[in-house]
């Protein structure tokens, strides 16, 4: 039989204790967005819980709810973190789990003989997902940088403005710039976080060392071909918008494949002028998805698509247009910081696998700030936003125990806080 402490019991039963009310909006199922009563009741529970592990907390400006260890005011801070918002319909471990391990870890630390060299600071982001206003990742953005007028003034689905549900949260909406950490405070930022992909478990590992954040490129690509009668136009005198796409998707897959195996790229939707079953289409949209672990590798298969559209619709007689939709950056992890990951990973006695995110994380948002690292918890099936999101008791363990030997290994590394 496995053998565990109880941390990671308690990091995953207090996960499951958010995911009903009164921490979620919906009857039966979880919904918890940013500043809503749901969000309030979470930020009480997960206070009362950082309080108990020995950290002090404050609710910041944009409301995100922080616990910092006890220590010198101005001592630069390791910041440990995930997000408490959700998606419709979530799971339970998206996010709150990172939260329950980094106050696992500082509880652990509050015992320890003699102080860290750095403050810890456990954060719960009040906003990752954007399942309430357009803009996402909220919580470490205003972190970042100071979000100005166009972010307050942004509307969720009922016409309440970011500056009005702070304003009914009890926070004061002028006071967001403040939110903002000034450079010399973050030593570093580590985020736990359930893989949302099936690697590791296909691996047979409880945990695993995040490389980077993949970049990601949106293509939207517009097919116009002749629109036609299914039945009286010959084959050899058609120009079908929507074969000449389906000739696409294959090639797309087949460069994909090709490449490194952190490339991927889906053809997500096709969207056809016409959806009758006795018409050649005149016209039809294709939404294309490149991600990569670095730009250079999503640029080069980015152009290697790009040259293949037009070859293919060249050759079927299709005009084709194509617009970048949506570049996002890759957002490597610090080497260092991954290297002693992989260190602590190895010492908790688990062969530490190197595994790219392709979701976006809060990671992303804080590398403007601090070098970050992330861990990886396996979750069965790869299954995420979705009820059926499960991780175990066992592996929360090994990854609290984990990012302990990571932090010890940071402080013994620590010389001082060089900008
Ligand atoms: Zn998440």
């Amino acid at each position: 039989m496995t053998v565990w402490s109880a941390a990671g019991q308690r990091a995953i039963q207090r996960c499951d204790t958010l995911g009903a009310a009164p921490y979620s909006e919906a009857e039966g199922q979880l919904f918890r967005r940013f500043l809503t009563p749901a969000h309030a009741h979470a930020i009480e529970a997960v206070g009362g819980w950082m309080r108990e592990a020995g950290l002090t907390t404050h609710i910041d400006p944009i409301g995100n709810l922080v616990g910092r260890s006890k220590a010198a005011r101005d001592a630069p801070a390791l910041l440990i973190g995930s997000h408490i918002d959700s998606v419709h319909n979530a799971g339970r471990y998206d996010g709150p789990l990172g939260v329950m391990i980094g106050i696992e870890c500082a509880a652990a630390l509050a015992r320890r003989a003699s102080p860290l060299p750095f403050a810890i600071e456990v954060i719960a982001f009040g906003d990752e997902e954007g399942s309430r206003f357009p803009l996402s990742m909220m919580g470490s953005r205003a972190l970042t940088v100071p979000l100005g007028e166009e972010a307050l003034e942004q509307t969720d689905g009922d016409g309440v403005s970011v500056a009005e549900a702070l304003r009914a949260f009890g926070l004061d909406p002028a006071e967001v710039p403040a939110a903002v950490r000034p450079p010399g405070q973050i030593i570093a930022y580590v985020e736990p976080h359930i893989e949302q992909g099936p690697v590791l478990e296909a691996a047979g590992l409880p945990v695993g060392v995040v490389t980077g954040i993949a970049g990601q490129v949106r293509l939207i690509v517009r097919f116009t071909g002749e629109a036609g009668h299914a039945g009286t136009t010959p084959m050899r005198l058609r120009r079908d918008p929507i074969a000449a796409a389906a000739e696409c998707v294959l090639a797309i897959e087949q460069i994909c494949a090709a490449g490194p195996a952190d490339l991927v790229g889906t053809v997500g939707r096709i969207l056809p002028s016409s959806a009758a079953f006795n018409v050649i289409a005149g016209r039809v949209e294709m939404g294309v998805d490149v991600r990569a672990a670095n730009d250079p590798t999503r640029d080069t298969a980015v152009e290697a698509i790009s040259r293949e559209i037009a070859a293919i619709a060249a050759r079927r007689g299709v005009a084709v247009g194509l617009e970048r939709a949506q570049t996002l950056p890759a957002s490597p992890c610090d080497p260092h910081l991954v290297a002693l990951m992989e260190d602590a990973v190895g010492a908790v006695g688990v062969s530490p696998l190197r595994l790219v995110s392709g979701a976006g994380h809060d990671a992303m948002i804080m590398a403007a700030l601090a070098p970050t690292a992330m861990l990886f918890i396996r979750c069965a099936g790869g299954v995420s936003h979705n009820p059926a999101e499960s991780a175990t008791p066992e592996d929360a363990d090994i990854a609290c125990r984990a990012l302990l030997a990571f932090i010890e290994r940071l402080a013994a590394d620590f010389k001082g806080f060089a900008p």
